[in-house]
């Protein structure tokens, strides 16, 4: 099942996707991950296990008390291709970036034509929270405002061509490019802990739309495939859940 994650990419929003590149334990040890988890939490070695029902118990015992270091033995490394709205949230988790992360030089590779988000529909500014958006606007109002949109990145996009023509650097002809529009792609590589932080704060319905999706797309497609104990027990209890014990795990 894990190992068909492997190399799996879903597409997310009109351009972009989230691929599975690698994942710890890597499915050829034929060691699941939540077993790795149970097992690291008893500090033995892989492949042992105290049989199904009490290897769970102790997964799901491990989350509600948050014993969170045995989910940081399970690692998955993903390639992203996201605009830069997207990029701009994700990389202020420390944890799912900074630490082990690669990312596209726009001053060694061209963008491409077509590298620009187009929103299905735009949103309106919520009257509730400033940070935030509520329902779509009149439909025919958003294909007016989707073909500004489209005219505006072909300036820029010509722009920039331009500036490549004339012996412009990369580093620089890419001042003509819509900054939050344009697509990206990256690796990062981050552990189940963390990645349930993330997907708790990105999956939540107050984060924008165009990360939600990606947070979506990771936990679904990934995270539950390949975890399925512990998002059972991450569905329950979540991160934020107070400890209800303190005894040892074992
Ligand atoms: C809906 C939403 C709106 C947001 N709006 C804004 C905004 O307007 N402006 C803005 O700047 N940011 C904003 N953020 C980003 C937010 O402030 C956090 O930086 C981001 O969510 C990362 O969360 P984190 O620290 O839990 O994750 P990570 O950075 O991945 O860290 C994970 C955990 O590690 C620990 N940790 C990591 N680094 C440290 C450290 N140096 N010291 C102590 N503990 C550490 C903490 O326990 C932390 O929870 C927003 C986030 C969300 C979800």
């Amino acid at each position: 099942m894990t190992a068909e994650l492997i190399g799996k990419r879903v597409a997310v929003l009109d351009k972009g996707f989230v691929e599975l590149l690698d994942l710890m334990p890597h499915p050829a040890t034929e060691v699941p991950g939540d077993l790795a988890i149970v097992n690291a939490a008893r500090v033995s070695f892989l492949g042992e296990s105290k049989g199904e029902e009490a290897d769970k118990r102790l997964l799901f015992y491990l989350l509600r008390n948050q014993h969170t270091s045995p989910f940081e033995m399970v690692e998955f490394k993903f390639r992203v291709k996201a605009p830069l709205v997207t990029y701009w949230q994700w990389v202020r988790h420390r944890t799912f970036h900074y630490q082990s992360a690669n990312a596209q030089s726009g001053r060694y590779t061209p963008f491409e034509e077509n590298d620009f988000y187009v929103p299905s529909a735009w949103r309106q500014q919520s009257k509730s929270n400033k940070q935030a958006s509520a329902g779509e606007i009149d439909p025919e109002l958003s294909a007016e405002f989707t073909e500004k949109l489209n005219a505006f990145y072909q300036q820029g996009y010509a722009l920039y061509e331009q500036a490549l023509a004339a012996g412009i650097a990369k580093e620089m002809a890419r001042l003509f490019l819509p900054g939050f529009s344009v697509y990206y792609t990256w690796v990062i590589k981050v552990d189940a802990h963390n990645l349930m932080n993330w997907i708790r704060l990105r999956m939540a319905s107050d984060a924008q739309h165009e990360i939600r999706v990606y947070a979506e797309a990771i936990y679904t497609h990934f995270f539950k495939p390949a975890l399925p104990w512990t998002a059972e027990a991450f569905e329950q209890y979540g991160l934020s859940a107070p400890p209800a014990d303190s005894a040892s795990f074992d």
